[in-house]
């Protein structure tokens, strides 16, 4: 078995993310549409383009309390010419007026309440006297004055959100107001997690003497979750070439993608590359990027996909935020799948190599326009809590082998420092 491995493809990190979103539309094709509760929506993708089937607000509606008028009977009101109106009724939201407002009345209306008949502006109850069955109006009002018109916040046939939009808690107000208790949502792609090694206990278990604690496959399921994605299982096995194989096989049986973590390196026991073999057309490759060079990657019947990624924690995580999740997201059908950038000063020399992109652990202090990256630590792939105090990845491009301190660079904006 150990002969059949497949001999790596030198790729630069383009023609590597190249080839990953190049697999998203087949990906795409798999998904369908779905309708949840609006309670399950946030995090989800609008399937379809949410059009306001109807105009919102649907009718003229007072923003304030106070009383509707006829802006000619109060033209000349002032505090020291008031006008006196009839109040013909009190109308609440939720209620509709029974009366319209002839010359020389007014209906008192609660914030929400439809406009009455007759009436073109509300005047706010601090600027009258506040009476009951008569009241004096202290000010004029202009035509339309804190009323609400029907289709101010959308109209009839407008497009309010776009395909492709993630929804956030501003979205399903949208849907809520326009009367969707669903939303029509993509379906997620369903991501396994495979993670390889005879070293690796779970978190919470005893550790034997050599032994380390699993922490890619936790952060592989969060990173899957945070990514809109849907965390599949996620199994841990024993670097045996034919158990990898078989759990890669009834992985992908269960699931869209598969990502394996571990075991594609160069070393004697790599047991994902050893099992490659077993599935036709994935590809063993060395990426001009760092970290994360060795990796694995097929494109596969029906749109399935399977990534091999390098198992030290530092080296997933970053192929995963660049080129695995984009990757997701694109084949969600959201516009744009990556992450922003910034601009930023490093505070210190950064080494790479020249053909090579490094992605540096950068933790961002300063202000928006005039950023400070600095390196979170050691930059080794293993260290895994630099990925906890970052920021975001500064990027080291592969025309540089040096970058100076004081230099400004791009990075990638995992979130805003606090
Ligand atoms: P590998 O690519 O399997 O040779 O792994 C490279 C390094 O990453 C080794 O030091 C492994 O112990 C470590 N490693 C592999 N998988 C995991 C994991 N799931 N959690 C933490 N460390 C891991
Ligand atoms: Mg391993």
């Amino acid at each position: 078995m150990a002969s059949t491995a497949a001999v790596a493809r030198k790729l630069s990190f383009e023609d590597a993310r190249a080839r990953v979103m190049g697999a998203a539309p087949a990906l795409a094709a798999r998904l369908g549409v779905e309708r949840v509760l609006l309670a399950e929506a946030v995090g989800r993708v609008l399937a379809e383009p949410l059009v306001a089937h109807q105009a919102l607000p649907l009718f003229d509606n007072s923003a304030v309390d106070g009383y509707a008028v006829r802006t000619a009977d109060v033209a000349a009101a002032s505090e020291a010419n008031p006008v006196r109106l009839a109040v013909l009724e009190r109308v609440a939201a939720g209620a509709m007026p029974r009366k319209s407002v002839g010359a020389g009345q007014a209906i008192l209306v609660m914030t929400g309440a439809p406009l009455p008949a007759g009436a073109d502006a509300v005047l706010m109850r601090e600027r009258t006297d506040e009476g009951d069955t008569e009241v004096r109006a202290l000010a004029a009002a202009r035509a339309g004055e804190n009323v609400r018109p029907s289709g101010e916040d959308a109209r009839q046939g407008e497009t309010v959100v776009a395909l492709g939009t993630e929804i956030g808690p501003g979205e399903i107000a949208a849907l809520a107001a326009l009367g969707h208790g669903l939303a029509a949502v993509v379906t997620r792609p369903r991501v396994a997690v495979l993670s390889t090694g005879d070293e690796l206990v779970d978190p919470g278990e005893t550790i034997g003497p050599g032994e380390i604690y699993d922490s890619n496959s936790h952060a592989m399921r969060a990173a899957i979750a945070a990514s809109g994605a849907e965390p599949g299982e996620v199994w841990r096995v024993r670097d045996d070439p034919k158990v990898v194989a078989g759990a890669l096989l009834s992985l992908l049986e269960a699931h869209d993608v598969v990502l394996s973590l571990g075991g594609v390196s160069m070393g004697d026991f790599d047991p994902v590359k050893l099992a490659l073999a077993e599935i036709p057309g994935v590809e063993w490759w060395r990426v001009g990027m760092r970290p994360g060079g060795p990796q694995a990657f097929g494109a596969l019947a029906e749109g399935r996909v399977f990534y091999g990624l390098p198992g030290n924690p530092v080296s997933s995580s970053v192929v995963f935020d660049r080129l695995a999740r984009p990757l997701l997201r694109s084949a969600m059908g959201i516009a744009s799948p990556d992450r922003p950038m910034v601009r930023a000063t490093l505070t210190e020399e950064v080494r790479s190599a020249l053909g090579r992109r490094d992605f540096v652990r950068v933790r961002l202090s300063g202000a928006p326009g005039a950023w400070r990256a600095a390196l979170t630590g050691s930059q080794s792939s293993g260290a895994v809590t630099s990925l906890a105090r970052a920021d975001g990845l500064g990027i080291v491009p592969e025309s540089a082998d040096t970058v100076a301190a004081g230099s400004e660079i791009d990075v990638i904006l995992w979130r805003m420092p606090t």
